[in-house]
């Protein structure tokens, strides 16, 4: 964080969340101890917005966005944490100066350079000698419009064409390494540069401030690989990028629905056929900080994937992704060729009419295990079964019980039966669940339930420093806010609930947060609560030492096996005692 904490806190201090939000929601008027409104983030007649003074919190039980002021404002103004807290600031007459964040020579360096490259790319792509690279976009249908506008540009089948521009115009080669388009080796104690580039297409990769952090190569002729991108470095992060986003993140904020496709060319055919609302990502799946991105700025995301395998595989994988977004995903499937060749040959209509009828995931989930396991009655259902036992709402299984009982034309109970008898086979676990997300075990939901209770009782905190050590944390969502929180309680400074949000502004964290907050945590007792979670981390713990201590006799049968009986009979004793007080409700001292 570049802004001193103690600014924050000052801030924070001074701004009445409910002051503040009401400027963004003028419906919000006071219930109970609550204010509630129409929510900013998600269409509704009937406010399920709620902000909470005591707690200097919002959350809308619709769409289920929630965190402290400084979330609101990123979110409603779509900026980031830095950018929030000095909106919060001026509102409350704290002004925050800019200057704040360390002025970085070297990032700005870095993109002066990528500029030059592009420049010299773009440059080389009209060389009559380079007509053929020209020829390739022409023909492949992009129009001289978008390889302006998107400025498309061609490296040379050279060495060091790129290098030796840079070169001549007194530019640091080891500067320009550092941006991952310059290679750099040394041999026989000589240093040679030269172009990471050779002989492709140059598709220039933009952040969201319309800089160049790094480029996409597509291959003219045969070759591997295909496409080749910069490599990962200080400016060039793909995780966090979009491809197109800097042209198409107004039209996505206005329509409120991004398309995602799977290729650069896919991005500038779609978008030249006059849909601009348009991603892509850099030759991965998307991932969750993409998908992040995107719902931020609008509530739908349509993922359209050409007809082969590959494709649908990474629509999936994006899937499993999105499943704790706040955000609606849908999956549509061109019946054939690629996004650029399909709205070229058959139309934008034609496109759209494809976009907009894009099935749930869940319904995509299935058809995709219908075509795949042909006939093959069982082994359909078995694998369907698995994504309806993943599904929350019981009124939505029930409803794809009746699709189903259509599909094989048997009745619904039927189907029913043969789902009540596969779930019971399943192990269910034990426990509260915390979160929504199934894949969870037992005891990486105790950790988080461990930390929402004390971020909602810090009183516990320094009872917690002492039962449990940071190490013990295997859940990483966990294990960072327990950070946070150790960090607080060590500077003295006072743990809440919201606070925490400074933290994390986003992110899975922020979700698990914002849950902590929606449910209202409120324990007769938060003690014994506390005192529950902490024996059955500690259960946990001690049964997979038991397990390793009999792994350990089962493969040492001479040498320590009196050490080990030994160890094993101590753990299970000591299991025995925490099991009774457990069962004997929470009756441990803490
Ligand atoms: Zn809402």
């Amino acid at each position: 964080m570049a802004i001193p904490r103690d600014t924050i806190e000052h801030i924070r201090q001074k701004a009445a969340i409910e002051d503040i939000i009401k400027r963004y929601v003028p419906t919000l008027a006071k219930k109970g101890k609550n204010y509630v409104g129409l929510c900013p983030f998600h269409k509704e007649k009937t406010p399920s917005f709620t902000v909470s003074p005591d707690k200097q919190m919002f959350y809308c039980f619709g769409c289920h966005e929630g965190g402290n002021v400084f979330t609101f404002i990123s979110k409603v103004e779509h900026v980031d944490f830095v950018e929030s807290v000095k909106i919060v600031g001026e509102i409350v007459g704290i002004p925050v100066r800019d200057d704040v964040k360390p002025q970085n020579d070297e990032y700005s360096k870095l993109l002066k350079i990528n500029e030059l490259i592009c420049k010299s790319y773009r440059k080389a792509l009209r060389m009559p000698a380079n007509r053929h690279a020209l020829d390739y976009l022409l023909n492949r249908g992009v129009t001289e419009q978008s390889i302006d506008e998107f400025e498309l540009g061609y490296a040379p089948d050279e060495w060091r064409y790129a290098t030796d521009i840079l070169k001549n115009m007194n530019i640091s080669l080891d500067m320009a390494v550092k941006t991952g388009n310059i290679n750099k080796v040394i041999k026989s104690d000589t240093t040679h540069y030269y172009d990471r580039f050779r002989n492709r297409v140059i598709f220039p990769i933009y952040d969201q401030k319309n800089e160049i952090i790094g480029f996409g190569g597509r291959i003219i002729e045969q070759g591997e690989p295909k496409y080749l991108n910069s490599p990962e470095s200080t400016v060039f992060q793909k995780r966090n990028i979009l491809y197109g986003l800097n042209k198409s993140r107004q039209h996505i904020a206005e329509l409120g629905r991004a398309i995602v496709v799977e290729g650069y060319l896919d991005v500038i055919g779609v978008y030249q056929a006059g849909i601009h609302n348009v991603v892509a990502p850099l030759g991965t799946a998307l991932t969750l900080e993409q998908l992040q991105l995107l719902s931020r700025i609008c509530n739908e995301v349509i993922i359209v994937f050409d007809a082969d395998s590959a494709g649908i595989k990474a629509s999936l994988r994006s899937l499993d992704v999105a499943e704790n977004l706040n955000i609606d995903i849908r999956i549509a499937q061109l019946p054939q060729l690629d996004p650029f060749d399909f709205v070229a040959k058959f139309g934008v209509r034609e496109f759209m009419a494809i976009i907009d009828k894009a099935s749930q995931p869940v319904d995509f989930r299935i058809e995709r295990i219908i075509a795949e396991n042909k006939g093959k009655q069982v082994d359909i259902l078995k694998q369907v079964f698995t994504v309806l036992r993943d599904i929350p709402s019981e009124v939505q299984r029930q409803h794809y019980f009746k699709k189903l009982a259509t599909i094989f034309q048997v009745t619904e109970q039927a189907i029913r039966t043969d789902y009540e008898r596969f779930t019971k086979g399943q192990k269910t676990s034990g426990g509260a669940i915390v979160t929504g997300n199934t894949a969870l075990d037992f005891y990486a939901k105790s950790q988080r339930e461990l930390v929402l209770l004390l971020c909602n009782y810090p009183e516990l905190v320094e009872h917690a420093l002492v039962d449990c050590s940071l190490s013990q944390f295997t859940d990483t969502v966990a294990k960072n806010i327990y950070q946070a929180i150790i960090d607080l309680f060590e500077k003295n400074e006072p743990i809440t609930l919201d606070k925490m949000f400074d933290f994390f502004p986003e992110g899975m964290e922020a979700q698990l947060l914002t849950q902590g907050f929606s449910k209202q945590f409120a324990f007769e007792d938060p003690k014994i609560a506390y005192s529950e979670i902490i024996l059955n981390m500690r259960l946990y713990t001690i049964d997979k030492k038991i397990n390793e201590f009999a792994e350990k006799i089962k493969k040492d049968k001479q040498d320590n096996i009196q050490y080990y009986m030994t160890e094993l009979e101590v753990l299970r004793r000591e299991r025995e005692k925490l099991a009774s007080y457990i069962y004997n409700k929470g009756s441990a001292k803490i």
